[in-house]
């Protein structure tokens, strides 16, 4: 994807339903990459480390992290999420009902961020602008 892009869903029903879907998603691919690390793990164990089943496997876990981490489904920014952080803030107790949030893609990043992260992003892009 080239062009930047905002989406925003203002109907809560919609919300919903998308958040639900992205959690469906992250559910998915998480699960996928815990039985290839089991799997990957017995490789090691049978074969040690250096072969090309390890090496293959490990590529396919390495692309279902990038997969992951370039989604839609989450923030680009990760753990430093503004929008997380507040989320944390507000639940402390809640550690998975985080994805309902309003996306945005920086093609200068080739991610997705949460809107408080595209804001400060764009901000400090504007401030600083790569020479
Ligand atoms: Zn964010």
């Amino acid at each position: 994807m080239k062009k930047e892009k905002i989406i925003i869903i203002k109907n809560p029903r919609l919300k919903k339903v998308r958040g639900n879907l992205r959690k469906i998603l992250l559910q998915a691919i998480s699960s996928k990459i815990d039985q290839l690390e089991e799997l990957e793990e017995l490789i090691i164990e049978e074969r040690g480390l250096r072969n090309k089943k390890r090496i293959e496997l490990r590529d396919e876990i390495d692309k279902l992290f990038s997969l992951r981490g370039g989604s839609i489904c989450r923030c680009g920014n990760g753990g430093s999420c503004l929008s997380l952080k507040k989320f944390r803030k507000e639940h402390p107790m809640n550690r998975m009902d985080f994805t309902d949030l309003d996306m945005a893609y920086i093609p200068e990043q080739g991610e997705w961020f949460c809107v408080e992260c595209y804001k400060r992003i764009k901000f400090l892009m504007a401030k600083y602008p790569v020479r």
